[in-house]
């Protein structure tokens, strides 16, 4: 098959971290006879630096003409101090609404190999980790108006605004999701303080009715928070909107061991999607060669599963994956005293991820 890839490699810890992806799926195209063409997007503060702006026009067509994006990181200190709309992270909401792409599908599973990392005890971790965050990605306060007036004092405003439309279509995201896993959506949301909650689960219950099959649960914002470091077992898909799937989605990552390992993928209407790990451009980290590149590499497992139909060379990276894992391979972010580990660069975890897909 024939695919052509943009690729962001961002800022930080981005093209560290995507260049170990390429290699994986430089791999799987020789293996089974792909041809993946990548074409490099700048997006984030190296084009704010090349072109004064995180996203140009320019760039943003190179992804929408491509078959799907894969992007690493993007962001950094180097660019705090540049206004609001001019931010690297406006590229990121800008690529993620010009590519229409409203549902981001974030899994939390805990690798068995990592359990020792999860922050949670035992005793917790035993019972399982395996639940998908299915956000909300394009509406919500982050798309909503933002302002900052003077009246005696300096005031700000950041507007949530969610139409039935936009709940509905990420809502039946949710209920296909958990009809394919264990039929279990809770709905999160804060409806005891916000209107756009009530709506928010007024239809989800409404569109429970066409899903018998998936049994819809409730549950308040603040109590999830709680209940994903308490009883995460009982959780399979979790629905909600985007500032409240952000927020849960990086805490559901640290209790299966690093944000690191987290992949994430983003669809729309159509089969081009957007994937990309679900950290940062960690510039703590960047350039020192110890990032974990497993959450990107993963990401890319997810393109060939969900945008280029190729479940069986997506099964084989995740199995690569946990091969490596077992052998005792660890980037710093998920070593732990166990005996037997090896330490491994970012530079290393691909080749080494090559090196278990070939054999
Ligand atoms: P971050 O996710 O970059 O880092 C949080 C912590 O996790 C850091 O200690 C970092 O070293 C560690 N970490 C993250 N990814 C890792 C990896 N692959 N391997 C090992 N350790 C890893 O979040 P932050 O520090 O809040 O943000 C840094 C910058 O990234 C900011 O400019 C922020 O706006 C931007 N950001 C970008 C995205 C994106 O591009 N999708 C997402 C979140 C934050």
């Amino acid at each position: 098959m024939n695919k052509t890839i943009a690729v962001i490699r961002g800022d930080g810890i981005g093209p560290e971290i995507v260049n170990e992806a390429i290699k994986v799926l430089d791999v799987i195209a020789e293996k089974h006879g792909h041809n993946f063409t990548y074409v490099d997007a700048d997006m984030g503060g190296c084009a704010i630096d090349k072109y004064g702006d995180p996203l140009p026009r320019h760039e943003l067509d190179k992804c929408l003409a491509a078959d799907s994006v894969l992007l690493g990181a993007v962001g950094g200190p180097k660019w705090d101090s540049v206004a609001g709309n001019m931010r690297p992270e406006k590229g990121l909401l800008r690529i993620r609404a010009g590519m229409g792409v409203y549902s981001n599908n974030r899994p939390a599973k805990i690798w068995p190999q990592l359990a020792k990392a999860s922050p949670l005890k035992p005793e917790i971790v035993e019972k399982g980790i395996d639940f998908i965050i299915v956000r909300e990605l394009i509406g919500g306060i982050y798309f909503g108006e933002h302002k900052t007036y003077e009246q005696g004092e300096k005031i700000s405003e950041d507007v949530m605004k969610y139409s039935e439309s936009e709940i509905e279509r990420i809502g039946r995201i949710g209920f296909e999701t958990a009809r394919k896993r264990r039929k279990k959506l809770c709905s999160v949301e804060k409806s005891n303080v916000l209107d756009t909650s009530r709506l928010w689960k007024a239809v989800m219950h409404r569109l429970a009715e066409e899903y018998p099959d998936v049994e819809l649960s409730d549950m308040l914002v603040d109590n999830c928070a709680m209940q994903i470091v308490k009883n995460p077992a009982q959780f399979d898909v979790i629905v909600t909107e985007n500032m409240f799937g952000d927020i849960l989605s990086d805490e559901a990552s640290m209790i299966t061991g690093s944000i690191g390992m987290i992949p994430s993928s983003s669809l729309g209407a159509t089969s081009n999607g957007l994937y990309e790990p679900i950290h940062g451009s960690a510039p703590d980290i960047a350039g020192k060669d110890i990032a974990n590149p497993i959450g990107t590499i993963l990401s890319a497992a997810m393109m060939l599963r969900y945008s280029f139909d190729m479940p069986k060379e997506a099964d084989e990276i995740e199995n690569a994956v946990g091969k490596v894992l077992s052998e005792g391979y660890r980037t710093a972010d998920i070593m732990s005293a166990e005996e037997g580990l090896k330490p491994a660069k970012c530079s290393e975890m691909g080749g080494l991820i090559c090196r278990a897909i070939k054999n």
